[in-house]
C-alpha cells in the first residue's frame, strides 16, 4: 500500500476514534428530536397536517431568506413539484448536470421532461456558467421570448444546477443566464443546506429551491424535503399540489387539480424542527474538519477540494480527487477494507441507461471528476 494511502487511513481513523467502521455520513441525533416527536404523537396529529409541519416551513423560511418554503415527503418529490409548478410541460427541456444523483434527473422525467446535461466546473463541481453560456449559444435560439433547442426542435423550460456535495456553484451567473433566456431556474439544493454564496443561502437564487432531509444529509428527519420561493403564487400552488389540490371545506372532499401525496408528515416535521435546530453547529463542527481533512492532506500529496473565494460550503461530503481512475480505485478499495468507509461520485447520468440518449456538451470535467473523485467519512463528530 502506498505510504500517503496508509497515513490517510491512519489520519481518518484518528478523526473517528470510536468507530469500529467509520461510515460516510450518520446522523446525530443530540438535540430535542425524542422530545418533539414524542410531542407529536402527544397531539395525534402525526400524518400530514400539523403544527410542527408549519413551524418547520416557518423555520427553513427564516434560514434560507425565502419568503415561502414548503414541507415535502422528499427531496425527490420537492424537486419533482418545483419543476411542476415552475411550468415545465411534458416533452419540454431541462438543462441539467451530469454530475449529481439521479433523483435530479428522476424528477426532471416525472414531469414527462428531456434532461440536457451540461458540463460542470472544475473549482466548485457544480453547473458552469460558462458551459451553460456555451450549450445556450450554441444550439438554442430565443424565439417569441422563450428559448428553443435548434437541435430538437423544443423548448428549453428550465435549468436545475446541483450544488455538488455542499459546495456552492456559480449561481449568481447561472441566474443571470437563465433571466437572459427566458428559462426557469430551480435549483436542487438537496446538498447545500448551510451553504452560502456571496452571503446568501443556497437555493433562493432562482424561481424556487430545494432541499433534502435523507438520512444521509447534513440533517435529517428519516425522509423529508422542502421547496423554497419568493414566490406566493408558486408556494400556493405547491403546497395545493402536494395535499392531493383538495379545496379547502369544512365538510365536502372536493379536488380541482390532479394531486400528490408529497406534503411532510407532522411526525418528521417533528424531527426536522429538532435537527434543524442543530444546523449551525452541525455546520460549524464540519468546517472544523474539512479544515483538518484540507492541512492533512495537503501534507501526504492528496488533492483535497475546499470552498471557492465567493462560497462558505458545509462540507456535506468532503472530497478527494486522486491522479486517475487506478489510484482512485486502489483508494477505493484500501480504505473500505480497513472499515473507513469511501465511495467514488455518482456515475454520470449520460451513463445510465434511462439517460443514455440525452443530449450534452462533451462533459469534458464531468468525466474528469468521475474517474478521480472520491468522498470520505464526513459525519459531524459531536458524541
Ligand atoms: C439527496 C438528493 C436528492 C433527493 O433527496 P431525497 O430526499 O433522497 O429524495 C436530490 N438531489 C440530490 C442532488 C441529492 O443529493
Amino acid at each position: 500500500m502506498p505510504a500517503n494511502f496508509e497515513s490517510a487511513i491512519a489520519h481518518i481513523k484518528s478523526l473517528y476514534p470510536d468507530e469500529e467502521f467509520i461510515p460516510l455520513h450518520e446522523p446525530k441525533f443530540i438535540g430535542r428530536e425524542k422530545e418533539y416527536v414524542a410531542d407529536a404523537i402527544e397531539s395525534t396529529f402525526v400524518s400530514s397536517v400539523g403544527a410542527y409541519v408549519n413551524k418547520f416551513e416557518g423555520m427553513m423560511a427564516d434560514l434560507t431568506g425565502a419568503k415561502f418554503a414548503v414541507a415535502t415527503v422528499n427531496g425527490t418529490a420537492a424537486l419533482h413539484m418545483a419543476l411542476l409548478v415552475a411550468g415545465v410541460k411534458q416533452g419540454e427541456e431541462i438543462i441539467s448536470q451530469a454530475l449529481t444523483f439521479v433523483a435530479t434527473a428522476n424528477a426532471i422525467s416525472y414531469i414527462g421532461a428531456i434532461p440536457v446535461f451540461v458540463d460542470v466546473d472544475m473549482d466548485t463541481l457544480g453547473m458552469s456558467a460558462e458551459k451553460l453560456q456555451d450549450f445556450l449559444s450554441s444550439h438554442c435560439e430565443l424565439r417569441n421570448g422563450f428559448t428553443y433547442n435548434k437541435v430538437s426542435g423544443r423548448r428549453v423550460a428550465a435549468c436545475v444546477p446541483m450544488h455538488s456535495f455542499g459546495f456552492p456553484c456559480k449561481i449568481d451567473e447561472i441566474a443571470a443566464i437563465c433571466a437572459e433566456w427566458n428559462i426557469a431556474l430551480v435549483e436542487d439544493a438537496a446538498e447545500s443546506l448551510g451553504s452560502y454564496y456571496k452571503g446568501k443561502h443556497t437555493g433562493v437564487f432562482g424561481q424556487l429551491g430545494t432541499f433534502s432531509f435523507n438520512g444521509n444529509k447534513t440533517i435529517t428527519c428519516g425522509g423529508g424535503g422542502a421547496i423554497v420561493t419568493d414566490d406566493e403564487d408558486l408556494a400556493k400552488l405547491a403546497r395545493h399540489l402536494t395535499t392531493q389540490a383538495k379545496v379547502p371545506h369544512a365538510w365536502e372532499f372536493n379536488h380541482d387539480m390532479i394531486g400528490y401525496n408529497y406534503r411532510m408528515p407532522n411526525l418528521n416535521a417533528a424531527m426536522a424542527c429538532a435537527q434543524l435546530e442543530q444546523l449551525p453547529r452541525f455546520v460549524e463542527n464540519k468546517r472544523e474538519l474539512a479544515g483538518l481533512y484540507r492541512d492533512f492532506f495537503s501534507s501526504v500529496g492528496i488533492a483535497f477540494q475546499t470552498e471557492t473565494a465567493d462560497a462558505q460550503a458545509n462540507y456535506w461530503l468532503n472530497v478527494l480527487l486522486m491522479q486517475d481512475r487506478g489510484e482512485r480505485d486502489a483508494f477505493l478499495e484500501v480504505t473500505n477494507k480497513s472499515g473507513v468507509m469511501t465511495r467514488p461520485a455518482w456515475t454520470l447520468m449520460h451513463k445510465l441507461p434511462m439517460f443514455r440518449d440525452a443530449q450534452h456538451d462533451g462533459l469534458q470535467n464531468s468525466l474528469w471528476i468521475e474517474d478521480r473523485l472520491v468522498n470520505i467519512p464526513s459525519s459531524v463528530r459531536i458524541a
